[in-house]
């Protein structure tokens, strides 16, 4: 079980794989005022870096999980790297259907909601996990602008204009599913940098090191449009956020 390969490759050394910088997960954590021993779920946590700094900073102990085998693995050696592998636990998997068997106080699913069929059904999984009192993180792209059309919004890389909020309906829709936004922390355009032109020095590495693998034109393909199309659209449109939300 994996994802695509062809994320292993772009997001190979990527530390976090989202728009969010290293500073805005510690901005996070710290607004959180997380607990030493609180427990924390992450669903596709990624190559951990979420956990693995929070349980450094904060103390926190946690369980992650995540489909990539490649992503998971590098969060078992960041953990080790910043002396908390005995705090957390990174599970290779599916995390569809995942309740933790000690409810938590936070259960996060930061830029993965297609998990469990989007947000709303994301909102209702990760909530079978939570303790009383606790909070729900759920991090999720917005319309900084509307897309005057369709073909505006797959440029972003959605399906249609209608896969995204912009960001007071985001945070009302929230309300409407009975929770409050109590904390957020919004991606920039510095981030999103971070994210995607991160992936083409990976990619174009790659390439130079497996000329004749069977993704390479793929990825050759991707290399070359991949500039244009993220500063056409995705950078311009695109927001993305963590929303701290809990039951009303
Ligand atoms: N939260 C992490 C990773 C976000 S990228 C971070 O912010 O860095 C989305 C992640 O979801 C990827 O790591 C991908 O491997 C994982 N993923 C995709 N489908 C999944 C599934 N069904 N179950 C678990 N993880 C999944």
């Amino acid at each position: 079980m994996d994802i695509p390969r062809i994320f292993n490759i772009a997001e190979s050394a990527h530390r976090i794989h989202n728009p969010i910088t290293p500073e805005k997960l510690a901005t996070l954590g710290a607004a959180l005022h997380l607990e030493s021993g609180a427990r924390v779920l992450d669903l596709g946590s990624g190559s951990g870096e979420m956990l693995c700094t929070w349980a450094r900073d904060h103390g926190i102990v946690g369980t992650g999980i995540d489909m990539s085998v490649l992503f998971t693995e590098q969060a078992k050696h960041r953990a080790v790297e910043l002396g908390v592998a005995d705090k957390l636990k990174f599970i290779h998997g599916d995390a569809a259907g995942y309740v933790s068997e000690e409810k938590v106080s936070v259960a996060a699913c930061v830029g993965a909601t297609w998990i469990a069929g989007g947000v709303v059904g994301t909102l209702e999984l990760l909530a079978r996990s939570l303790r009383t009192g606790g909070v729900i993180l759920i991090g999720e792209p917005y319309w900084r602008y509307l897309p005057p059309t369709e073909d505006v919004a797959k440029g972003c890389l959605a399906n249609s204009i209608s896969d995204f909020l912009m960001l007071p309906e985001l945070l009302a829709s929230f309300g409407r599913l009975g929770y409050d936004v109590v904390e957020m922390v919004l991606a920039d355009q510095d981030g999103w940098d971070r994210y995607e032109a991160a992936k083409w020095l990976t990619m174009r590495l790659w390439l130079d090191a497996n000329p004749g693998d069977e993704l390479a034109n793929e990825v050759r393909a991707k290399l070359t449009s991949e500039p244009e199309r993220y500063t056409t659209y995705t950078r311009e449109f695109l927001g993305w956020g963590v929303f701290a939300l809990m039951p009303r």
